[in-house]
């Protein structure tokens, strides 16, 4: 017999309630999302008190968020003025933003390391999945430049010096007199160099839709924390797409309870719509019977299809982390350009992709996150692009512990971190498999950069140019990194580097999240304002007029979105660089089987482009063509290996996915050969029992 659990409503309410002073002046307690809110007219006694709130948060296992009330919210012309008068002129206020929906006004400034020193504190000391604790939005979380993650550690660490815990507090005093004066929650957010209109997009959606939102809200919560109605957990996972292949990456998780939906992706290099994008044909239900989507990373493979979702009628929360957010607009919204560009009807028009942020729901890395009654999600750093996560999914109370990779790097970069290992138990993992081939070992990063520079430097001294078709989110930051720095060292031919496509606007909403970047990167942008994505070598290309300069006789390099040659700018480069011998395409990121990326580089000499006009255009290749190993965001096979490994005592089993079908195998037969954990290799449209 399954029990009916008690852990309603009225019991966290009344757990609340018993806890909190009357000082608090707390008006009402809602839900909000995967949150609990508590409304107060005295927001700076819980800010002051915040043991209060960690207290409840320890007893009651669910996320806090505390909130102004709406009647000591003054109006937004007012709260800025304020704003404008209390933080230090030379910090250099460039905007604000007032989140109706939350009564949360984030203030983007130039210099933050006037009002904060970066936090030194490890992100890995708020790991609260670590202790097996739910996480607050404590008081200090609301004050750090940057993610809660990063900043909650204050005071936590036994490392920070006695002057660092002063000027934090010194900061937490001025963000809760702002609060008080405003009647806002503010946060102080580093601005981009340049502005992203990307994010510009978000925040005029979340605008748009707040009264929406904030139902929405509510109602998703309502439904999360349910009561649960069997105590049993099944477990099934549906493979939808990228199984066997790389490309539509979606998968569908089931329990008695819920039904939550992983990566929702399409396929570039197909052209049918079987095989472009998810299966969702088979799942026999509904979308409106899905409780979640779970977004592991911004790509088009894991994204691509998440407005037509919308558009076919589902209207529940979408999670993923804070960056990949603006990213997955970015690339939804690009999606929409290029296919006017080329006459086609888009798939999904900007309405479909207003519909995505107005269901997104951001989490930090390391925060546990009930999405449904009997699943809690947690993000981890997964390495691969900016804001990309691994996925742990708690079922049950605990008794299956699943972790999908997403795309993985297992291996630190330029811009990020190693992809995150240490989960307290994982009993499933799916992992991808785009290198799972015996054969993808990848050099050195010294050799990777030593390579790269040689090959550009032959065709430069030529005085050719080199075309890289680069990824705009992730290769291409990554890339113009390396070669600003081998240039400025004198070991790069010096030439101009004309960058064209969404490459800028990716770049600043990294410099706009520089708490997802490695440490040093971090450093560099929030302690000496050093932008690492821009150089004096670089020059924006904003208007396809502005192309002759770059196409101009004389050794120059051209980065050009899309990374595999399916439409975007770098599509007319291509056709001007591919008629010469003495320039080069270089490749640096995988090409998607069935992309004209793929095809160019499989050898093919002459390919045939639809023009804007609708008539064929046959290019002939000349020109050198070259993939330099080594930059990919995802592990190579080695890593791969080395991954599984560091699991290997907690695992069940293995399933692969994101990888061609001889990877996928290749990969499922190491892991039950080398490490005797049964793996399987699963192709679209197969149901697997978990549990
Ligand atoms: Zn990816």
């Amino acid at each position: 017999m399954s029990k009916v659990r008690t852990n309603s409503v009225q019991n966290i309410i009344g757990v609340i309630l018993q806890n909190i002073p009357s000082d608090a002046a707390v008006t009402k307690i809602e839900y909000e999302g995967p949150m609990i809110a508590i409304y107060t007219k005295n927001p700076r006694y819980l800010l002051e008190n915040n043991a209060i709130i960690s207290g409840i948060v320890k007893s009651i296992k669910k996320r806090i968020v505390v909130r102004t009330d709406e009647s000591i919210r003054k109006s937004e012309e007012d709260a800025r003025k304020i704003i404008m008068r209390t933080i230090p002129k030379d910090v250099g206020i460039v905007g604000t933003f007032f989140d109706t929906a939350l009564g949360e006004v984030t203030v983007e400034v130039k210099k933050p390391w006037i009002l904060t020193q970066v936090e030194e504190g490890d992100e890995e000391e708020v790991a609260v999945e670590d202790r097996d604790e739910v996480a607050s939005e404590s008081i200090s979380a609301d004050v750090g430049v940057g993610s809660s993650s990063s900043s909650s550690s204050v005071g936590s660490s036994g490392s920070q010096t006695q002057a660092h815990i002063q000027k934090q507090r010194q900061i937490q005093a001025l963000i809760i007199d702002l609060i008080d004066s405003t009647g806002w929650k503010v946060r102080i957010r580093k601005a981009s160099h340049i502005p992203s209109e990307s994010m510009k997009q978000v925040n005029y959606a979340k605008k748009l839709f707040a009264n929406e939102r904030y139902r929405l809200l509510r109602s998703v919560g309502e439904s999360i924390f349910r009561p649960r109605l069997l105590e049993d957990t099944e477990a099934t996972l549906m493979t939808l797409g990228g199984f066997s292949e790389v490309g539509r990456s979606c998968m569908l998780l089931m329990t008695r309870e819920s039904k939550i939906l992983l990566d929702c992706g399409i396929n570039p290099g197909a052209s049918d719509p079987v095989n472009a994008f998810p299966r969702l044909d088979i799942i026999g239900f509904d979308l409106e019977e899905i409780d979640a989507v779970v977004i592991s990373h911004a790509h088009l493979d894991h994204t691509g299809f998440l407005p037509l979702l919308f558009k076919h009628g589902y209207r529940g929360p979408v999670y993923c982390t804070d960056p990949t957010l603006p990213l997955m607009t970015l690339i939804q919204m690009d999606m929409i350009k290029v296919a006017a560009g080329e006459g086609e009807l888009p798939l999904y028009t900007e309405r479909d992709v207003r519909e995505v942020i107005k269901h997104t729901i951001t989490l930090p890395y390391k925060t546990v996150t009930d999405i449904a009654p009997d699943i809690k999600l947690v993000f981890s750093n997964a390495g691969h692009i900016l804001g990309s996560a691994t996925v742990h999914l708690h079922i049950g109370n605990g008794d299956h512990n699943i972790v999908y990779t997403g795309d993985l790097k297992y291996g630190r970069s330029q811009l990020f971190d190693s992809a995150s290992w240490n989960y307290p138990r994982v009993e499933t993992l799916i992992i991808e498999s785009t290198y799972g081939a015996k054969e993808d070992i990848m050099p050195s990063r010294e050799e990777v950069e030593s390579n790269f520079v040689s090959s550009i430097n032959k065709v430069l001294m030529e005085g050719g140019k080199v075309l890289i078709p680069v990824p705009a989110v992730g290769r291409a930051q990554e890339i113009l990194m390396v070669i600003d720095h081998h240039m400025k060292a004198k070991n790069m031919v010096e030439a101009p580097v004309f960058i064209e496509g969404m490459i800028s606007e990716a770049s600043a909403i990294h410099v706009a999240h520089p708490e997802y970047l490695t440490r040093e990167l971090r450093q560099r942008i929030l302690e000496v304002d050093d932008n690492p994505f821009t150089s004096e070598y670089f020059t924006m290309v904003e208007h396809p007029s502005q192309r002759e300069e770059a196409l101009r006789e004389g050794p120059a390099i051209i980065m050009a979105t899309s990374g595999m040659l399916e439409g975007g700018p770098v599509i007319e480069y291509f056709k001007s660089i591919a008629k010469d011998h003495k320039n080069k395409i270089l490749f640096v990121s995988y090409q998607v089987n069935g992309t004209l990326g793929r095809r160019v580089l499989d050898g093919s000499r002459q390919v045939s482009l639809m023009g804007r006009d609708g008539k064929i255009e046959v290019v002939d290749i000349m020109a050198q063509v070259e993939k330099i190993e080594g930059f990919s965001g995802h592990s190579d096979y080695n890593q791969l290996m080395a991954y599984v490994n560091k699991l290997k005592p907690k695992l069940r089993r293995v399933i692969v996915n994101h990888g061609e079908r001889r990877k996928v195998e290749n990969l499922a037969g190491s892991i039950y050969r080398i490490f005797k954990v049964p793996a399987a290799a699963p192709m679209v449209r197969e149901a697997i029992r978990l549990y």
